[in-house]
């Protein structure tokens, strides 16, 4: 854990340079805007240690897969999200010695992301090799208000006479950290500089996604402007030159846009004409005004968004850090995006879809935007229905029957460790889960005939064929599978998969009835599409009702999977703290056979089911696994953050949130340096609209049931529900809820 992150409500401040701790600054310093983002690299040359990372949404390389065994089944290759074309670059040389922190004195420095404004600031003074003192000020954005520009004003000065020589670049030439055989990802396309402007375009290999950057670059010596005097391009690398001599103190500034559009959304030979056209608006729009317009934008984010919690600055910073990150990663505009892991601050994880957007991420864009920023979430997913079946043939299962990925770009499955890929099969019901949510908060049944009927149908159906009967028990039995527990594989009958299967058949059956009685000619269309027949609805009632669930007598509680009560039962505050995390300190043979949880299993499924049991069932079962959980997914904490308020623990509901909320600012896992968590940030949004104010949604109500944690002295947000924003607070006297009507939604 560390603590090096200055405590501001509304901004993320670092003070003193550490060149150690620069890439887990690089990762808290990400910014972006739903269409690209990126990590705070530096704009000048960097040979310190260092994370290279701008990403594209959407743009990914299906890299060959790389295991050491062989499975069939497995996937041929694991799509990553590219780091794309570095935008930013400026090589400033000072009497030909090229600015390099890692090669100066640093004698003060400090980044500060204003994260009211999505402005990401940095000022350093360093001596460089010759002695010379430079005084930097830099600033930069990704355009929130014109989703294709980033922004960057970069200004210094010097303490002596000297010949500055300065290049300002596109580059294509970056490779993924990550690549499975060092290969590079992109072929150059053309490159073009002339005056002060720079064109790159490149295209990935395999997928042949063009990226096209056209970067202009405006420079100024005490506010004269100064010409470009030679262009730098090679292969993949676009840049212009320039040099001439500043006097001490005297200020040099360099302005620089960049557009950045990929083939997602313009023809591959329309990509050059669109950037000059976006160029000549450009052009006629000061610096000013783009951050005048990017204020604005974040303004209105924030105004939806917020989270105010007084009394506690810290808890305050990190949940307005957390869905600064969640509001820079997707902004629901595009049904092809989805939310990755990591989304555009690091490469671990591909920048994939899990089944976090639906299990953690849904609720939050649900509540804080208009409703088709959540529903292209789950068109997503509708898109991609063809593919799951493909998916499911692949193992074995036929008609129709469908199985989503566990990690995917484009529809097609890019795991490949069997015990994951084959088994952790929950996934499909998050996805089910994700429909019903949605509709239970928005009231929008009509999705279930547009879209969704068609797959639940396909989750149904692979359900039905997944279970087994067993003569042994009388009961459907499920087999071989991983729960959510990663820390337990190939066990028979986990307890959240088998309930998870039960209610996705009913709730098939369910929406069936629906859309057969409210929408005649989609319930006709979709019967003739995936010609299904009665007789599989009563299989499927006839699997729900027989389903087998394990169950302790003695403790009352549902067992995890079959056998789990065989393990030693020593709780996790017994393990020494050396030896914690376990995964870092034990043998997977030992972390397999041992009873610690990874992250909530069955109490994820008491938790999205928490109307079928009563309190005292929910407290038994809190109670019996929260204390052999060792928290070691991000995404743990803020369910049981959820349950311990809901059982009014309160000081744990307290010590869960402090444990998502600053994870990355503190680093709590030592893994920040790879990348944000940021589907747990989502976490940390349930933690205080779930846990704290306990909202709830049933029968189209909205209701809440909150508690104030001591040191706060109130936490207020804002939900749009059914037509309406409602302001929440809850301070010390109780609840207040203030509501407008708001725009129908699209
Ligand atoms: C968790 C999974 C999650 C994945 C990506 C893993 O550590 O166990 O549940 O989907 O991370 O966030």
């Amino acid at each position: 854990m560390k603590n090096y992150i200055k405590h501001h409500p509304w901004n993320i401040v670092e003070e003193g340079f550490d060149p150690n701790l620069n890439r887990v600054s690089e990762s808290i310093f990400s910014i972006g805007n739903g269409k690209f983002g990126q990590r705070a690299n530096f704009e000048e040359n960097y040979s310190g240690d260092s994370l290279q990372g701008n990403y594209v949404a959407g743009v990914y390389y299906p890299d060959r897969t790389r295991v050491g065994w062989w499975k069939n089944g497995y996937p041929e290759y694991f799509a990553k999200v590219l780091n794309a074309p570095n935008w930013l670059g400026l090589d400033i040389k000072i009497n030909g010695i090229s600015l390099d922190l890692a090669k100066c004195e640093v004698l003060d420095f400090n980044r500060i992301l204003d994260m009211q404004t999505g402005i990401l600031y940095r000022n350093f003074t360093a001596k460089n090799e010759s002695g010379i003192t430079l005084t930097v000020a830099t600033e930069r954005f990704c355009s929130l208000a014109t989703t294709n520009l980033g922004v960057l004003r970069y200004s210094f000065s010097l303490d002596k006479k000297a010949e500055i020589e300065i290049t300002s670049y596109v580059d294509g030439t970056i490779a993924n950290a990550d690549s499975n055989y060092d290969e590079k990802f992109w072929n150059d396309i053309r490159t073009k500089s002339a005056n002060n402007k720079s064109l790159l375009i490149c295209e990935t290999k395999k997928t042949a996604f063009q990226v096209g950057v056209l970067a202009s670059t405006d420079i100024t010596l005490n506010e004269q402007d100064l010409e470009w005097k030679d262009t730098t391009d090679s292969k993949n690398y676009a840049g212009i030159y320039t040099t001439f001599l500043a006097d001490k103190d005297e200020n040099i500034n360099i302005e620089k846009r960049a557009i950045i559009i990929s083939s997602l959304d313009y023809d591959k030979a329309a990509i050059e004409d669109a950037l000059n056209k976006i160029a000549i608006d450009l052009d006629k729009t000061g610096y000013d005004e783009l951050k005048n317009k990017q204020i604005a934008a974040w303004s209105s984010k924030w105004n939806e968004s917020d989270i105010i919690i007084e009394g506690d600055v810290s808890a305050q910073q990190a949940i307005r850090f957390n869905i600064f990150q969640l509001n820079c990663t997707y902004s629901g505009e595009d049904e092809r995006l989805n939310i990755g892991p990591k989304g555009f601050t690091g490469e671990k994880y591909g920048g994939s879809t899990y089944w976090d957007t639906e299990a953690y991420c849904l609720p939050f864009y649900q509540a804080t935007a208009d409703s088709h920023v959540a529903r292209n979430l789950l068109i997503y997913r509708y898109k991609h229905l063809k593919k799951a079946i493909e998916n499911a043939q692949k193992l074995g299962f036929k008609d129709g029957a469908a199985l989503y990925p566990m990690v995917t770009m484009n529809g097609e499955e890019c795991h490949n460790e069997w015990e994951i890929t084959f088994e952790e099969i929950h996934r499909n019901g998050a996805i089910a889960y994700a429909i019903y949510d949605y509709i239970n908060y928005t009231g929008e049944q009509v999705y279930l005939a547009k879209y969704g009927l068609e797959v639940l149908i396909g989750i149904a159906r692979f359900w039905a064929q997944r279970v087994n009967w067993s003569e042994d028990k009388h009961q459907f039995v499920m087999l071989g599978v991983t729960g959510p527990n990663e820390f337990e594989n190939n066990v028979n009958n986990n307890w959240y998969t088998n309930k998870m299967a039960a209610w996705c058949m009913d709730y098939c059956i369910e929406s069936l009835t629906w859309v057969m009685e409210n929408q005649e000619d989609d319930y006709a269309r979709i019967i003739a599409k995936t010609q299904l027949n009665t007789e599989e609805l009563s299989k499927w009632k006839n699997i729900s009702e027989n389903m087998y669930y394990p169950f302790s007598e003695e403790h009352g509680v549902f067992l995890q999977q079959d056998g789990f009560l065989d393990k030693e039962l020593i709780p996790v505050s017994e393990l020494p703290a050396s030896e914690r995390p376990i995964v870092e300190h034990w043998s997977w043979d030992r972390i397999l056979r041992s009873c610690y949880i990874k992250q909530a299993d069955t109490l994820q499924g008491i938790y999205f089911f928490e109307d079928q049991f009563t309190e005292d069932e929910i407290r038994r079962h809190y109670d019996f696994y929260e204390p052999l959980t060792v928290h070691e997914s991000s995404l743990s904490p803020c369910v049981h953050n959820i349950l311990a308020a809901k059982v009014g623990d309160q000081k744990r509901a307290y010590e869960f949130y402090l444990r998502t909320a600053r994870l990355d600012l503190d680093d709590y896992n030592n893994d920040t340096r790879d990348g944000l968590h940021i589907t747990s940030m989502a976490g940390t949004w349930l933690s205080i609209v779930k846990g704290f104010a306990g909202m709830r949604v049933k029968n189209g109500e909205v209701s809440f049931n909150p508690f104030l944690p001591d040191k706060w002295e109130s936490f207020s947000f804002k939900i749009r529900f059914r037509g309406e924003l409602m302001a929440i607070t809850v301070n010390k006297s109780g609840l207040n809820i203030a509501s407008q009507a708001i725009a129908p939604s699209r």
